[in-house]
């Protein structure tokens, strides 16, 4: 099936990647591909998956490729749809990006795939994310931030604007747990700089430090809108 674009972020834990895939999804009609809400609903509905994965997600490690290619593998086959999808979240792996680039050839092969890096300063990062609140609907998972230049205040009864339910604090955005999940991110981030580079797979770079209008501003420019 032909598919117009898709967009992979090579991004770590509060760059921005989710606010800007929910943005494409609200204004422009995108599909977000989030693995790491997927691998969240997987735990609120206590699926066998959902049941392995618990503690790795809670503890900020990664899950395993293959239940990972799997998800996203159904994720494609669930949607069949023709528009532009953002991957927020993956591949974060080179064998996830081996695999995904498979999937891309066999069933896609005519797509336009762009690549973003979203550059951000540690300090920043950990700013942003001890400061996330999340929908506690594993179907929405909307984001919203406690800091004032976010743009995304929630309202005095932090319930999502969305569909109602309480937000609350991810388990795997307090302090020590995001220093683990910067660490592998980085860790796993320098190979896939480098299998992105052997393969001759352009990289664009956004500047993802300052506030989000600016940063989604950065982002639809260079992909071309
Ligand atoms: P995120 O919502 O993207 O911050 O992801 C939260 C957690 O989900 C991560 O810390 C991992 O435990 C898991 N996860 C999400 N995406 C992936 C992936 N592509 N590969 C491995 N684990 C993932």
């Amino acid at each position: 099936m032909a598919r117009t674009k898709i967009i992979i972020f090579i991004a770590p834990p509060g760059a921005g990647k989710g606010s800007i895939s929910q943005e494409c999804v609200q204004k422009l009609g995108w599909e977000q591909l989030s693995t790491g809400n997927l691998c969240r609903e997987h735990i609120a509905k206590g699926t066998e998956i959902g049941q392995k994965i618990d503690f790795a997600i809670k503890s900020g490690k990664l899950i395993s490729d293959s239940l990972i290619v799997d998800m996203v593998r159904k994720w494609f086959a669930d949607k069949n749809t023709d528009n532009a999808v953002l991957l927020d979240g993956f591949p974060r792996t080179v064998p996830q990006a081996l695999a995904f680039k498979e999937m891309i050839e066999n069933d896609f092969p005519d797509v336009d795939v762009q690549i973003i890096q979203l550059k951000v300063d540690d300090g920043e990062l950990m700013r942003r994310l001890t400061s996330r609140l999340t929908c506690s609907n594993k179907k929405c998972q909307n984001v919203y931030s406690l800091l004032p230049e976010s743009g995304m205040l929630p309202n005095e009864e932090r319930t999502c604007e969305k569909c109602g339910s309480a937000l609350m604090q991810r388990a795997d955005d307090t302090v020590e747990t995001v220093k683990d999940r910067l660490s592998n991110y980085y860790h796993h981030e320098h190979d896939l700089l480098d299998y992105y580079s052997s393969a001759h797979f352009p990289i664009i770079t956004v500047d993802a430090n300052k506030p989000f209008d600016e940063v989604y501003s950065g982002f639809k420019d260079v992909i071309g809108l």
